[in-house]
């Protein structure tokens, strides 16, 4: 009969290392269990496919880049009332994402935008898609910089890798017609093949205001809101609330 040792090694041969590094448990729990072959069978493909989809999982999470992590559950609705609860919890079955819609976050700071788009992205990992967080200026930067480096096509296919882009906070700064011609480039080309979720402090008719020229500020705008969920968000600051608080 073939020892433990030589058969956890054709395991491992064919790539399969979590049965391989499981095996001696795997097969005393078989045998102990008086299971049908079928089941073991079953068993050992179900150990090493879990295994790699929490890896997958953990792998994901590093690249979507999170700044922090935000759970759904620690969001208080009945603080943000102009949103529900079951408006965000409705875009959790993530057709919006299969449907390569976006999500847009509209409100002053303060009102929850971020926590809603990191715990949306997070979970959406959760499930196996992959997300990536940036801010507005980051992203513009990098784009930028890939521009001079004559890299924005492959800057741009890269990103396109994700199936969820969230940016945020656009229109926290002006951009320069340079800049908002490369954000255009990258919205153009994640435009019904990719979701967005965005955050913004500006309502859509001054988003003329942060493109410098209006003539990209449409095109962008019109990507965006189109095939959307728009979520207008008003309320206090939770950031200011806690602030009173705390004294
Ligand atoms: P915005 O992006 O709209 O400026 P954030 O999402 O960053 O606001 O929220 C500011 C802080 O307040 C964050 O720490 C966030 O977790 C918290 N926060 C905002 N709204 C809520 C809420 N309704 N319930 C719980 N925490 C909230
Ligand atoms: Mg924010």
């Amino acid at each position: 009969m073939a020892s433990f040792e030589a058969v956890k090694n054709k395991y491992k041969s064919l790539r399969f290392n979590s049965i391989a590094s499981s095996l001696d448990t795997l097969v005393k729990q078989a045998e102990g269990n008086e299971i049908s072959y079928l089941q073991f069978a079953e068993i050992l493909a179900d150990h090493e496919l879990g295994i790699r989809d929490e890896n997958r999982i953990t792998l994901n999470m590093k690249r979507a880049a999170f700044p922090m992590i935000k759970q759904l559950q620690e969001f208080d609705f009945s603080f943000q009332t102009t949103i529900t609860k079951r408006q965000i919890t409705s875009l959790l079955d993530f057709t919006f994402i299969d449907n390569r819609q976006n999500i847009v976050f509209i409100g002053s700071p303060g009102v929850g935008k971020t926590h809603l788009a990191l715990s949306i992205g997070h979970q959406a990992i959760e499930a196996g898609y992959k997300v990536f967080f940036s801010t507005a200026l980051a992203l513009v930067e990098s784009l930028d910089l890939a521009e001079l480096r004559g890299e924005l096509k492959k800057k741009i296919n890269s990103i396109q890798k994700f199936d969820v882009i969230i940016i945020d906070e656009l229109g926290y700064l002006p951009l320069s017609k340079k800049s908002a011609f490369n954000f255009f480039q990258l919205i153009n080309s994640l435009y019904e093949l990719r979701s967005i979720i965005l955050t913004t402090n500006k309502d859509f008719t001054n988003w003329g205001d942060f493109f410098i020229n209006e003539n990209v500020a449409v095109p962008i705008v019109d990507r965006i809101i189109h095939r959307s969920h728009i979520f207008m968000m008003g309320g206090e600051s939770y950031r200011l609330k806690q602030k009173l608080h705390n004294g």
